[in-house]
């Protein structure tokens, strides 16, 4: 078997050009587009890298931005504050803050000021329950990016059993609730979980979300299984990729797989918050 191409970067664009035809038409009926304001905290390069291509996918399809940089001697309150901000403006449709934020800022206290009608990221526990019940919310926009693919490619997960690796809060654990509303069965591992190569060998889906570069060896794949590959370190992804490819049904590269979709994602989640927040839903 060779598995076949999950093109994150192909689905993704399909997305955005539907996303901003419906911004056009939205204009007559709002005075303003939907915008998203993203908040980043301290100077690590990678996550500039990230801020800036969500605001440049926004210019493409015509949603404003608004970016709040704040310096890496920023404490708690200062972000919180800056949150708080956003989530009380009238112009705002959307917050995004930047996760990882600095290690002397409670990045949970921050995502907590963002008010879940903008929660368009997906992080507030509003949004974790939402998910956890399968209720109304926003989904975090990496797991939600994910099904988002699968749903494009008809994969069903009903009755299969998925693998998790990973359980941070803005990707490992929604990724397992989302997964579980859709009816799979649901392992999570982490790095405290004895037997990995066994447990990944009995998955019908692997989803590796540790920044582990090529922790999931192509060997320990089942025949057969879908494999999301959600990892990105050095270039490199969490899945050892071309033997992985030999065994699974269906994959993704790295890049061009999951990072595309987070940015769909994150995008048709801003358009419908400006549509809730406005009255059109
Ligand atoms: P994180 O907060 O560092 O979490 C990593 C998770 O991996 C933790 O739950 C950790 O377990 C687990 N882990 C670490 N080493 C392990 C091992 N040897 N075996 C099994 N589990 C292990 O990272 P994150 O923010 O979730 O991001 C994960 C990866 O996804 C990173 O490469 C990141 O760049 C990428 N990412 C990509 C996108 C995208 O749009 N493409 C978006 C977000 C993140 P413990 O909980 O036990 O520590």
């Amino acid at each position: 078997m060779h598995g076949q191409i999950l093109d994150g970067k192909a689905t993704a664009r399909v997305i955005t050009q539907k996303l901003a035809s419906e911004i056009v038409t939205l204009a007559p009926k709002v005075a303003r587009p939907p915008s998203l304001a993203t908040v980043l905290i301290g100077d690590d390069p990678a996550s500039h890298t990230y801020v800036q291509m969500k605001i440049n996918r926004c210019k493409q399809v015509g949603i404003e931005t608004r970016k709040i940089d704040l310096p890496a001697t920023t404490t708690t309150e200062e972000a919180v504050a800056a949150v708080r901000s956003l989530s009380e403006d009238p112009a705002v449709d959307g917050i995004l803050v930047q996760h990882p934020a600095p290690p002397a800022v409670d990045e949970a206290a921050v995502f907590a000021a963002i008010e879940p009608a903008k929660d368009v990221d997906g992080v507030t526990s509003d949004s974790l329950a939402a998910m956890a019940f399968d209720e109304y919310g926003f989904r975090s926009a990496t797991p939600g990016g994910i099904m988002r693919l699968l749903e494009h490619y008809g994969i069903e997960m009903k009755g299969r059993h998925a693998v998790v690796v990973g359980r941070s809060r803005i990707l490992g654990i929604p990724m397992g609730l989302l997964l579980l509303a859709q009816n799979a069965t649901v392992t999570y591992c982490h790095s405290r979980t004895s037997g990995l190569q066994t447990k990944i060998s009995q998955a019908d889906l692997v989803v590796a979300a540790t920044g582990r570069p090529e922790l999931v060896k192509g060997s320990w794949i089942k025949e057969g299984a879908v494999v999301v590959d959600a990892g990105y370190s050095d270039m490199t992804g969490d899945v050892e990729y071309d033997s992985a490819a030999k065994r699974a049904s269906w994959i993704t590269p790295v890049p061009g797989g999951v990072g595309p979709m987070t940015i769909a994602c994150l995008l048709e989640q801003t358009v419908e918050a400006h549509k809730r927040l406005n009255g059109l839903l």
